[in-house]
């Protein structure tokens, strides 16, 4: 690290050291105009590391873009050691497309993928920037971004279809260096509600494998529910944002409102729909289940029974689906449990 802080250039976006800028890169075409990423640079004044947040991976998930917005807003670049740079509308078409809405629109599908493909960007790193739409804009985040972090913030939401406790998730790899400091940050939260899985070797943590294996340590956070904009759920992640900058040392400071004690759990369980039906959620997001608990229940649209779903484990709900329309397979609610509990890095 030299002792004096560059100009950074991301694409055609430029900022000269103790400066922000924005701007897009395009990552394919439309019949008629082009795919864009939007990026946000805030090149602190003083040399240090390189924080990367993302958010708007689903496009219905506005609590964390607005978070990743008021980031680059509010946090002043001559008081930033390093550098943040952001894309908090990674599936910018998926956003668009959720302003037409209409007055009755809401049951459209694929609400949480690009409706230019269909896909779930959330499982698109390293992308391809010869394959589909969603694959070149995962290309763009992953180069122009991702590898030149040091850190990663995620910023997730329930879905509009979702309720979900406000809390952080963190991925091992089996690097040591790596797993502690996904863990401090993720213990950097302002919540007591941790999630630690080992990283899967398919499906839906490939993305996140991709950054860890890199040596790149990575915090998801989830807050917010229904597509409800409420300020305490913008904040959890501002606030979580602010806290690691703090504990990297990027601004000056220490992270604020992180309980002394946090529960970190080790386990997480879906509870899916076997039969179609009417569903109903009997648990609240964050409240604590027994083993043996009826959770959720399905019945026929005649209202008859067809189902009831009882908490396998002593745990507690990390989020649940709200809607009640299900068909067979779709996962109904899920459950943390197996708790380490820990010390937070807050010392006072
Ligand atoms: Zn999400």
């Amino acid at each position: 690290m030299s002792s004096q802080q560059k100009k950074l250039k991301i694409g055609n976006i430029e900022a000269a050291p103790g400066t922000k800028s924005h701007g897009f890169i395009k990552a394919g075409e439309l019949p008629a105009s082009d795919v864009l990423v939007p990026i946000y640079i805030i090149n602190g004044s003083k040399p240090g590391p390189t924080l990367c947040v993302v958010a708007g991976v689903h496009p219905d998930e506005w609590q964390g873009m607005e978070a990743a917005v008021r980031v680059y807003n509010r946090v002043d670049p001559k008081k930033l050691t390093g550098t943040v740079i952001s894309c908090p509308y990674q599936n910018l078409p998926g956003f668009q497309g959720n302003a037409n809405i209409g007055d009755h629109g809401i049951g459209r599908p694929n609400l949480g993928s690009n409706p230019l493909d269909g896909t779930n960007l959330s499982h698109g790193y390293p992308g391809n920037n010869e394959g589909t739409i969603s694959q070149r804009i995962a290309h763009v985040v992953y180069n122009q971004l991702v590898l030149k972090a040091d850190y990663i913030m995620d910023l997730h939401a329930g879905d509009t279809w979702e309720k979900i406790v406000p809390m952080s998730w963190y991925w091992t790899v089996g690097n040591e260096k790596v797993d502690k400091v996904s863990e401090s940050m993720a213990k950097s939260y302002p919540t007591d509600f941790i999630v630690s899985s080992p990283v899967k070797t398919d499906g839906s943590s490939l993305g996140i494998r991709e950054c860890l294996n890199k040596g790149i340590p990575y915090v998801l956070s989830e807050s917010g529910s229904v597509g409800l904009l409420e300020e305490s759920t913008v904040n959890f992640h501002y606030t979580g944002v602010l806290n690691v900058m703090k504990h990297f040392k990027m601004l000056e400071g220490d992270p604020e409102n992180v309980p002394n004690v946090q529960r970190i759990f080790e386990e997480v369980l879906s509870i899916n729909a076997t039969h179609g039906g009417f569903y109903t959620c009997m648990v609240d997001a964050g409240q604590k289940v027994s083993k043996g608990q009826v959770v959720a229940e399905v019945k026929t649209i005649f209202g008859e029974p067809l189902e009831k779903f009882e908490s396998p484990v002593d745990g507690c709900v990390f989020f649940f689906r709200t809607w009640p329309p299900v068909m067979s397979g779709d996962m109904l609610l899920r459950i943390v449990y197996k708790i380490r509990e820990e010390r937070g890095i807050k010392k006072k």
